[in-house]
């Protein structure tokens, strides 16, 4: 059997699974693949496990775990599959590893991740999701388990990089980058027009269809306040958002002297995920050497909050706390979804996420269970709203 660090990577069949494999495979022998998670992927997965050699696989989709043990029985020495929710939370927990990838989207990372927490595991966490709906809960879970919150997100891979160091220094202000999305020139009145074909185009990162209309929307820059907020500990009124169009500087931090430490590089999901897989060592990475000498622009500027109501709207959310951003994260899911089926337009996201929010009733005591609920209410509120709102 291979040595190397164990990893369990659950979503490894989305964009950041993917990346995270060939980070995985760029330096042999150092980490093993425990676990495969996906939902319902079986070629890439297929693939993935002929590679990888996992001992388990988990598949949410229950038709497309059976499919998946049809194929095993030609093969000589096959995975243990896991099937459905409940798979993937077990293969969460699996021991022979004692780091987890949280790379599924949205909310079905949440409960995977807190299971792996309270089984001691180090969290390499792409999921934002995740902090967004139970933030609090999850720091806890984090420091009573004595693990590692490592962020995979870039603004805060970032900003953990330029805090390193500088334990107990004061923090005047977090500084998050924002690329501005494809939609960055597009004039307010034409932004209602503006398809998902056209959202899913996006100018600097290339991801998942969820988090690339986030990014066209300012949402997902607003859900990484949020992010930036638990994982830090720093007040809402200190985390500031600036565009910056050339996605060089993934964030930065401001110290109490006036000091600014920035963290750049190409934009390359694969950095920010090997840096949390080696933390706190450095190896020697994948991504494109910036070329200053060839001339390097660096712009920044204020957030358009008119063209791009979400980022107020989950920063408000945020400072609500209790279920609200449970509520928002919910319903902007939701509305996201219509707008990919056609059913939204692109100004009806916020329109639906604040409508949402306005109804909610919050409930300060966000645990599981109200978390759980707050989230499936959204929902269904969200729905009507995109019903009303045709
Ligand atoms: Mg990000």
């Amino acid at each position: 059997m291979s040595r190397g660090r164990g990893i369990i990577l659950l979503g490894s069949t989305g964009s950041i699974g993917r990346s995270t494999l060939e980070v995985v495979a760029r330096h042999p022998g150092r980490w093993r693949i425990i676990a495969l998670a996906a939902n319902s992927n079986i070629r890439l997965l297929l693939r993935q496990t002929k590679i990888f050699k996992p001992q388990v696989i988990a598949i949410a989709d229950p038709g497309a775990a059976e499919k998946i043990q049809e194929t095993f029985r030609t093969w000589n020495r096959p995975p243990r599959v896991l099937a459905g929710r409940q798979g993937i939370r077990k293969a969460a927990t699996l021991p022979g590893a004692d780091l987890v990838v949280s790379a599924i989207v949205g909310t079905a990372g949440l409960l995977p991740t807190l299971d792996a927490i309270r089984s001691g595991k180090d969290i390499a966490l792409a999921n934002k999701e995740t902090l967004v709906m139970a933030g609090d809960l999850i720091i806890r879970a984090v420091k009573k388990y004595g693990v590692k919150l490592l962020p995979v997100d870039s603004e805060h891979a970032a900003l953990a990089q330029c805090l390193r160091g500088h334990e107990g220094v004061p923090v005047r202000r977090l500084i998050l980058t924002a690329s501005g999305g494809p939609f960055a020139q597009v004039p307010a009145a034409q932004l209602r027009k503006v398809t998902a074909q056209k959202a899913l185009r996006h100018p600097t990162w290339l991801m998942g269809p969820k988090i690339t209309v986030d990014s066209s929307t300012l949402m997902n820059k607003g859900l990484e306040v949020i992010e930036a907020h638990h994982l830090f500990g720093i007040p809402y009124d200190r985390i500031e958002v600036v565009i910056h169009s050339q996605s060089i500087v993934h964030s930065l931090v401001e110290f109490i002297d006036g000091s600014v430490l920035a963290q750049m590089s190409s934009p390359d999901m694969r950095l920010p995920i090997q840096t949390a897989l080696t933390d706190p060592e450095r190896i020697s990475g994948m991504v494109k050497p910036l070329r200053f000498k060839s001339g390097l622009d660096l712009s920044f500027g204020p957030p358009d909050h008119r063209r791009f109501p979400c980022l107020r709207i989950a920063c408000q959310a945020g400072q609500r706390a209790g279920t609200a951003p449970t509520v928002l994260n919910a319903a902007n899911e939701t509305a996201v979804q219509a707008f990919l089926d056609r059913r939204l337009d692109f100004m009806g996201i916020p329109r639906v996420v604040s409508r949402v929010l306005r109804r909610h009733r919050n409930n300060e005591k966000a645990n599981i269970k109200n978390i759980l609920k707050a989230d499936a209410w959204a929902r269904g509120a969200a729905k009507e709203a995109i019903k009303c709102s045709l």
